[in-house]
């Protein structure tokens, strides 16, 4: 069954990049009918807080993204033991005493001279002697993965293709610090195979770790998973911006940006396909397609997800915005004003349009006089608008914008909005001739409304 993971480290928010690697994680495990994992890679006791632990489950959960299971590394230290243990017991994790002094002194030899900034791997070269010297002296040491040089390190990228690593150009990675702590590389490799991921789904900026985890898998007697690496996001000024960085789920929800809109903007980005206001979930996850993702950075700009935000809201159905709208916005109000609308939380600008007050507009004298026969004119059906722009068509000769712009103007108060066939209904033929009479610059009210027709024309 296919599994992938989703592995946030939590020591910060998602942002923008995060998400769209979990968004893409549970596409691919969708599309296959497999399952999708969350992964809390929490062996940073100094750095994780159980507040961001939080978040994420919340984040996640807002974007629709729910995980078919949850663990976390900090629960997991007895597997990580395990099997350095077995690759110490093998010779494939060996002790190193360099300390971070040291280690920069190398870098910059080897620098200096042209040569890779590897580890030169000194520590493999200590007799069983001059080790216990070092630790008698004090040294405690930290573990390095021994790469082996003769395995070349191939995989084929599901998103870059052939991707091919000699193993001698790289370090051997630190596994396990001088305190016993665990590094990112060996716990994860564990974890992939303890969880039966088959599909490993992550930014390109991990592409080295993959190629030493390769080898890793290899050690633990294990096929590696499938891997695919996605092109990073960039800003919108080209780079890697540390705005990206900074544009979270709270950002985005107090942006008004509704989670399918965010999901129908990372889904597409990146890839051959257009980025499009798609609603539906299902329709992401039939399409998607690691071959269509192209290896150029995707440009990620909140423009676009505002525009996308726009189409989004058209389509939402009442039941889904129905418990954040304001009181006096029912299915009717919401379904006239959502072609109308950037955001849900918009609706509530047009309340007053609806139920009143309204301040008249100030028209010129011959719209006054439209508005004063429109007040005369409205009569009550299904259809209030459409019969109402009929007559006075008929009987001003005015069309197009001459006649709808005042009318609109009387009755909203606005020069653009939602159709006024379906806003009208909502307004009320009450509220409204109070509105055309207002404008007219004629008494407002209700005493006046019933004995004051004579006076419009
Ligand atoms: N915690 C790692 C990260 O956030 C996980 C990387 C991975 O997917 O293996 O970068």
């Amino acid at each position: 069954m296919v599994t992938t993971r989703f592995a946030p480290s939590p020591t910060g928010r998602l942002h923008v990049g995060n998400l769209r690697t979990a968004l893409h994680n549970w596409l691919l495990a969708r599309r296959a009918g497999g399952r999708f994992l969350l992964r809390i890679d929490d062996t940073d006791a100094e750095r994780s807080r159980e507040a961001y632990v939080d978040a994420i489950r919340r984040d996640l959960d807002w974007l629709g993204l729910r995980p078919d299971g949850e663990v976390r590394q900090s629960a997991r230290l007895d597997l990580y033991k395990a099997a350095f243990a077995r690759l110490v017991a093998e010779g494939r994790v060996y002790p190193a005493y360099e300390t971070a002094q040291e280690l920069e002194l190398k870098r910059k030899v080897r620098l200096g001279r042209g040569l890779p900034p590897i580890y030169d791997r000194a520590a493999l070269r200590l007799s069983a002697q001059e080790r216990r010297a070092l630790e008698e002296g004090g040294r405690r040491p930290h573990w390095r993965f021994r790469l082996d040089h003769d395995q070349p390190i191939v995989w084929h990228d599901a998103i870059r293709g052939e991707q091919r690593f000699d193993p001698a150009q790289l370090s051997d990675p630190v596994v396990r610090r001088a305190d016993g702590s665990w590094l990112y590389m060996l716990p994860s490799v564990v974890d992939d195979i303890d969880m039966n991921i088959t599909d490993v789904l992550r930014g390109e900026d991990h592409v080295s770790n993959t190629a030493v985890q390769v080898q890793i898998f290899a050690a633990l007697g294990r096929t590696p998973p499938r891997f695919a690496h996605e092109a990073l996001l960039v800003g919108d000024e080209g780079k890697l911006s540390k705005r990206l960085g900074s544009i979270d789920c709270d950002t985005l929800r107090a942006r008004g940006i509704e989670p399918d809109a965010l999901a129908a903007l990372l889904a597409r980005l990146g890839t051959s396909r257009p980025v499009e206001p798609v609603g539906e979930r299902g329709v992401l996850v039939e399409e998607f397609d690691l071959s269509l993702f192209s290896r150029a950075p995707a440009r990620f700009s909140l423009d676009e997800l505002d525009r996308l935000n726009r189409g989004i809201v058209h389509q939402l159905p009442f039941e889904r915005v129905a418990g954040r709208l304001p009181d006096g916005i029912g299915e009717a109000a919401w379904l006239a004003l959502r072609p109308n609308l950037g955001r849900v939380a918009d609706a509530g600008d047009w309340l007053a349009v609806l139920s009143g007050p309204l301040a008249p507009p100030a028209l010129e004298p011959e719209d006054q006089a439209l508005a004063a026969l429109a007040a005369e004119r409205l009569t009550w059906s299904a259809t209030p608008w459409q019969d109402l722009t009929a007559a006075l068509k008929t009987e001003t000769g005015r069309s197009g914008r001459a006649l709808f712009l005042p009318l609109r103007l009387a009755l909203t108060g606005r020069a653009q909005g939602p159709d006024m066939a379906a806003l009208l209904p909502l307004i009320g033929e009450r509220e409204a001739r109070a509105r055309l009479r207002a404008a007219a610059g004629l008494p407002d009210g209700a005493e006046q409304l019933h004995s004051g027709g004579d006076r419009g024309a």
